[in-house]
């Protein structure tokens, strides 16, 4: 294959496969507590984030653009791809990816601990990556302290706007609202599952070491 059609294709190969890419090719990413619920099934009509979605899925060909694969009940599902700046607290999205769940549960690291799942989420991280078990959980253990810092802030404002003018689409009336309602909701399942966070030490040594 020729060097010019071998780059043409590189936007199609999954990162784990990119010989332009590094390890990690995986890892949480959670999202500060502050913004849960804030993201664009909130935040747009129900119609216009269907078509952002699947556009996703179309892009990849239904597969994971990490990984390649693809799930066995559903092939993939939609992962907002945010930025986080620790200083303005502004998270900007940068674009919405194909993954596959087993890729999706590593990345919300959180969501997938509450349901018991993170040992099979750090196996799939390990084999991602190519890494041992020391070094998964080192990174997420770092995510943890990561999303424990951001979440300490309250005042995390949330930036749509690469899908407003990638796709020509406008916020729904009341998805702010909405979105607040989400938050609060998750929120208060978080505490009822882990208590309150008053010590983040114990909170975190809960979720690590009390299984
Ligand atoms: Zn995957």
């Amino acid at each position: 294959m020729s060097f010019e059609r071998r780059e043409a294709l590189l936007p199609f190969v999954p990162y784990r496969y990119r010989p332009d890419r590094k390890p990690p090719y995986l890892r949480p990413w959670m999202v500060p507590q502050a913004l849960w619920g804030r993201n664009l099934r909130a935040l747009l009509a129900k119609e216009d984030w269907d078509h952002i979605r699947k556009d996703a899925y179309a892009r990849a060909g239904s597969r994971c653009r990490v990984c390649g694969g693809r799930g066995p009940k559903w092939p993939v599902e939609a992962d907002e791809g945010w930025h986080y700046d620790d200083t303005t607290r502004v998270q900007t999205l940068k674009g919405v990816i194909a993954l596959c769940p087993d890729c999706h549960a590593v990345r919300h690291w959180g969501k997938t601990m509450s349901a018991g799942k993170q040992d099979e989420a750090l196996a799939w991280m390990m084999d991602v990556n190519g890494w041992t078990r020391a070094e998964a959980q080192k990174c997420a253990d770092n995510a943890m302290r990561q999303w424990h810092e951001r979440s300490a802030h309250n005042d995390w404002r949330c930036d749509i706007s690469w899908a407003l003018t990638q796709y020509g689409v406008t916020p729904v009336k009341g998805g702010e609202s909405v979105a607040q309602e989400r938050n609060q909701s998750f929120v208060q399942k978080a505490h009822e599952q882990y208590g309150h966070q008053n010590s983040t030490v114990s909170y975190v040594q809960h979720l690590f070491f009390e299984r």
